[in-house]
């Protein structure tokens, strides 16, 4: 069986899924508030969540701040965990107002230091850190989610539970300094995780079987 490089297995999942466009977001607001949203839960619930919030007029940093907790946990509900998601998403905006006055002057900080600072922020994990570096402040980050540890582990047969940041600098060292690449893929990573390489993954079915180390064991 060949192995693929990472650039290769992009290629033949961007041929196969098409480029994913993403964040699916209107605003860098609505990708700062799904990003959050997203911890622990489905996509699907985020969805709701945010459709609840835009028919509130709530799906934005200033009118999160000056809202009632209250307001947005009614529409954010669906999203599960809403009280703490709520409290978290008033905390990000009230941080963002008080210090930087919007989103700009924060994200024009180099990575390292925009990193630091949103992983000292309460309720902004890794995976959310580095999902708005990525996608609001466009710096080559890439996000490790639960989709990308699982379809690395089994094509590459690596340690499902290697340590966040190991898995990410790994990756990045192996894919070119493109961010649209680093967006995409994550995105790619995503839509083979939803599609095929779910818990119980579909094999016969999938476009990389025939370079995936689980499958030439299990297949
Ligand atoms: S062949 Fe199976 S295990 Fe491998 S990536 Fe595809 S769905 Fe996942």
């Amino acid at each position: 069986m060949r192995t693929l490089s990472l650039p290769e297995l992009y290629s033949n999942l961007r041929k196969h899924f098409g480029h994913q466009g993403w964040w699916p977001a209107q605003t860098r607001d609505e990708i700062i508030i799904g990003a959050i949203l997203t911890q622990q839960t489905s996509w699907k619930n985020v969805e709701k969540a945010i459709s609840n919030l835009r028919e509130a007029r709530l799906l934005g940093l200033e009118s999160i701040r000056k809202a009632k907790l209250h307001s947005i946990e009614l529409c954010i509900r669906p999203s599960g965990f809403y009280k703490q998601k709520a409290a978290h998403l008033k905390d990000f905006a009230e941080y963002l107002h008080s210090r930087y006055g919007g989103i700009d002057s924060m994200f024009s900080k180099d990575s390292g230091e925009l990193r630091r600072e949103l992983l000292s922020i309460k309720g902004i994990g890794k995976e959310t850190a580095d999902s708005i570096m990525l996608y609001v402040a466009g710096k080559h980050m890439f996000i490790i989610d639960a989709y990308t540890r699982r379809i690395t582990s089994r094509i590459y047969g690596s340690d499902p539970k290697i340590p966040y940041d190991e898995l990410r600098f790994d990756i990045s060292a192996s894919i070119p300094e493109d961010l649209d690449m680093y967006k995409d893929f994550h995105a790619q990573f995503v839509e083979l995780g939803k599609r095929y390489c779910k818990t119980k993954p579909l094999c016969n079915d999938c476009p990389v079987k025939s370079y995936c180390q689980y499958n030439s064991k299990n297949g």
